[in-house]
């Protein structure tokens, strides 16, 4: 492929220009003669004799083989995803965030292995360790987010990987990646990140040391609730694992999905930016607010992990949570079921906005959830994933959230 050499540019000409390779935009006679890349639906793929047939060259990217290698759309989405990712040398698309996630994992973990988990992980992969890795004879442990000595502690001979979030899903913790992927090389651990929050815009996680990057393009390229996929990008080794696992596995995306999502991504950076400075808007609201214990936004100045967030990341995005101060869970149901723009449902990255309750405490395995230092009582939460409504309109609707809110507390007692 043809490397990162448009790192240098910003984000917003970066996903313009990724993927539209003028062979893919056009056809010999015009080459670049059209802006997208056409969806090619193809399983059949012909060669024009047999010598052709014959001569057919090794398994590499950007050969006409068979539908299930792909064709120039699918090509054009993994390159553009390669080319926003500083580092990687190509990347491998499969037909959901949850099969990337397990299309890396199956690439890098064999019988008898370790894996080790932050504790903030999405519910999916924690599952993954607890049914499908279990079943195949590898072991997953987890480590708490915050403490980088006490996953370095958790390493063991047989640790081969770990798998990192960023911020966590629900919680919203942030750790100390590059810290944590130091440690990882130096014990010969393979690190793989779930970067579906943040994005290559946003934080780079092959500079910052990481293995492999594994993203949902359901949320933030995809952008428009209406089409699933995922990623798995990586330097030249992993990539060409990465790869041989999924053609083993089967794992092919449709063009049209494809298309969907480089579609979405013309439009990804200042979709970011905009649900960003919403949802900064939105949490430094939440935080004025008397019924609101804590606000969980690394974005925000004063959070949690927002020294860590300046340090590390470039960008963030729309999805952020914040914890209730005491009251019930029927008093949060009636919150939630009184917003107006927030649809309820366990997705972001779309343009709309959703709402979604968050329970986290059956989900920890390492570290305690509420965290002990917080009040026992402040415990029930909400996750936003914002949209691209007008912040005032947004506010306005939490404002009257949080009067219902006061109202259902009051009938409680
Ligand atoms: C949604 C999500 C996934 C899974 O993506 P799908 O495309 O829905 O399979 C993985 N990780 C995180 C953090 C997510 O939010």
């Amino acid at each position: 492929m043809n490397g990162n050499d448009d790192s240098n540019l910003g984000p917003g000409t970066r996903v313009t220009i990724a993927g539209r390779r003028s062979e893919w935009t056009g056809t010999p006679a015009h080459p670049g003669a059209v802006v997208s890349p056409p969806v090619w639906r193809a399983s059949t793929h012909l060669y024009p004799d047999m010598a052709a047939l014959r001569a057919h060259p090794a398994n590499e990217d950007g050969n006409f083989y068979y539908g299930r290698r792909g064709s120039p759309t699918q090509w054009a989405l993994a390159d553009a995803l390669t080319r926003l990712e500083p580092g990687a040398a190509g990347t491998v698309l499969y037909p959901s965030g949850v099969a990337a996630i397990a299309g890396a994992l199956l690439t890098v973990l064999r019988p008898g292995d370790v894996l080790l988990m932050i504790d903030n992980a999405y519910e999916p992969s924690r599952g993954m360790g607890r049914g499908l890795l279990h079943d195949f004879g590898v072991e997953t442990r987890w480590f708490d987010p915050t403490d980088p000595d006490a996953f370095r502690a958790a390493i063991c001979p047989r640790t081969r990987a770990v798998l990192l979030e960023n911020p966590g899903s629900l919680t919203m913790e942030l750790a100390d990646v590059p810290q944590l992927a130091q440690i990882a090389r130096e014990h010969g651990v393979i690190s793989v990140i779930d970067n579906t929050w943040a994005g290559p815009l946003g934080f780079a996680a092959l500079r910052h040391g990481v293995d492999i990057t594994v993203m949902s393009l359901t949320k933030h390229v995809g952008g428009h609730s209406d089409a699933m996929m995922g990623s798995a990008s990586a330097g030249a080794d992993w990539y060409r694992k990465l790869r041989l696992r999924a053609q083993g596995l089967g794992i092919v995306v449709s063009p049209d999905d494809a298309a969907l999502m480089l579609r979405g991504l013309r439009t990804m950076d200042i979709r970011l930016q905009r649900t960003s400075a919403t949802a900064l808007a939105l949490a430094q609201w939440l935080a004025a607010q008397p019924e609101i214990a804590h606000v969980l936004c690394p974005m925000l100045p004063g959070a949690p992990g927002h020294d860590l967030w300046r340090r590390d990341f470039t960008g963030g995005c729309g999805l952020f949570s914040f914890v209730f101060k005491g009251g019930t869970s029927a008093a949060r149901d009636a919150a939630v079921d009184a917003l107006h723009h927030f649809g309820i449902g366990y997705s972001w990255g779309g343009f709309e906005s959703l709402a979604t309750p968050v329970d986290p405490a059956p989900m920890r395995s390492a570290t305690p959830w509420p965290p002990a230092a917080w009040d026992q009582a402040d415990r029930f939460g909400v996750r936003l994933a914002i949209g691209l409504e007008d912040a005032a309109d947004l506010i306005a609707d939490l404002a009257r959230a949080l009067a219902v809110w006061r109202k259902a507390g009051a009938s409680q007692a």
